[in-house]
């Protein structure tokens, strides 16, 4: 039987990960050895006793007693804190979904790729923040990594059977978000409530207001550099408002493959659970004649400063992705306790990337875990620090 893990089982990824494996046959179907979440303890026991895992992991400390109440008799262990969230991931696997929410789902997923096992990634910010190391690692150690983020999922799925350097270009589609038709003056002045917005797709919340900036779409242009080795002129973005063509990839014959689906992730989810095979998901069917059309325009760089940041981080390369992630992390923050304004975001990221490209070697590239927890650690402090 597969054994399997899920980091990150309690939120929007991880709950879709869970509706698919009961629905695959829960634990008859699969060998669960460790569940984590934030601090969800009882939405995280109902899961943990649903599939028969061997390990639940709060990684908030203080949920500790409510983890171990709501499994009580049950023969889960119970742990929390850094330390058990550690453990958890060095249990051999045969399969594990990396769905933790930022630069904190990067140690579960290294551990995972450690063991030589497949890594179903749904944490972008794994491969922007770390993407060289972490496919050196993979390939050292005989692990392998599926994409879940849908857009990197359908070019997975086009390239199938293709020769990577037959690929002239590859197409990212991007919804534009919920703030995609305001007025471009009316931007500086969006809240948190109208970027949650989203006018398609159900997400937790930091990617959602990611979507409303784009900061999501211009870390999958870094994500599909690093997954896809292609130079970052290969790749496009483009708005497609119905958000039902999850990306395409152009070959040099003039030939677009495009990957169709609904806006739901267990289509990338189930996808990475069943590869190489295809099995029946329990998905919406699209009905292409009630759709109608699909409709596509240029995104305006004006509107979405972090569309440009991402072209000047990839052609540093280096840490300059760990900055970006951890600079956006923290704009983020602010941007949400209401410190700064929306479009104050990807101005404090372009002043992080700036400060720390003189004060350290930017472009060297990370040869460890902890040159990047490092990196990642100084672009928040400078980032705190700036308004
Ligand atoms: P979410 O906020 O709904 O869930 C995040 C999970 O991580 C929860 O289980 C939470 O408890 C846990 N968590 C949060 N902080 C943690 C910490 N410091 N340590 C350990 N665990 C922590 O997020 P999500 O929308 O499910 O996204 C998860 C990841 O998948 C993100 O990297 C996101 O960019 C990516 N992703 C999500 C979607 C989507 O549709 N939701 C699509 C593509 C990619
Ligand atoms: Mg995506």
């Amino acid at each position: 039987m597969r054994r399997i893990s899920v980091f990150g089982a309690t939120g929007s990824i991880g709950e879709s990960t869970f509706d698919l494996l009961m629905h695959m046959g829960g634990p008859a179907a699969f060998h669960t050895v460790a569940l984590t979440g934030g601090r969800n303890a009882t939405r995280l026991a109902t899961m943990a006793r649903a599939l028969r895992a061997e390990v639940a992991v709060c990684a908030d400390d203080t949920c500790l007693p409510a983890l171990r109440d709501a499994l009580a008799g049950s023969g889960i262990h119970a742990a929390a804190g850094a330390q058990a969230m550690q453990d958890a991931a060095d249990r051999p696997v045969d399969w594990a979904m990396s769905a933790i929410v930022g630069a904190a789902g990067l140690q579960p997923g290294f551990q995972v790729l450690s063991q030589g096992a497949t890594l179903a990634l749904a944490n972008k910010e794994s491969l922007v923040t770390a993407g060289p190391l972490m496919l050196a690692t993979a390939a050292a150690k005989g692990g392998r990594i599926l994409p879940v983020d849908s857009e990197h999922s359908a070019i997975f799925q086009a390239l199938t059977g293709e020769d990577i350097s037959a690929v002239e270009r590859i197409i990212l589609t991007a919804s534009g978000g919920a703030l995609r038709d305001w007025p471009l003056d009316r931007l500086a002045s969006a809240k948190v409530a109208d970027a949650l917005a989203h006018p398609n797709w159900s997400m937790g919340a930091r990617i959602t207001i990611d979507s409303a900036s784009m900061f999501n779409k211009a870390m999958e242009v870094i994500e599909t550099r690093e997954f896809f080795d292609v130079a970052p002129d290969q790749i496009e973005v483009i708005i497609h408002p119905e958000s039902l063509i999850h990306s395409m990839v152009g070959f040099h014959d003039g030939a677009i493959m495009a990957h169709l689906g609904a806006a739901d992730m267990r289509h990338a989810i189930g996808y990475a659970l069943n590869w190489p095979t295809r099995a029946p998901l329990p998905v919406a069917r699209l009905d292409l004649a009630n759709v109608g059309r699909l409709t596509f325009r240029a995104p305006d760089l004006a509107r979405f400063p972090a569309l440009r940041l991402a072209r000047e981080v990839m052609e540093v390369r280096g840490m300059a992705g760990t900055v970006f992630n951890a600079a956006k992390e923290i704009a983020l923050d602010k941007f949400i306790s209401g410190q700064i304004g929306f479009m104050d975001m990807a101005g404090l990221v372009e002043t992080t990337l700036a400060r720390l490209s003189a004060e350290t070697s930017l472009a060297n590239a990370a040869t460890s875990l902890d040159d990047v927890l490092a990196m990642d650690q100084l672009a928040r402090l400078r980032a705190s620090q700036s308004t």
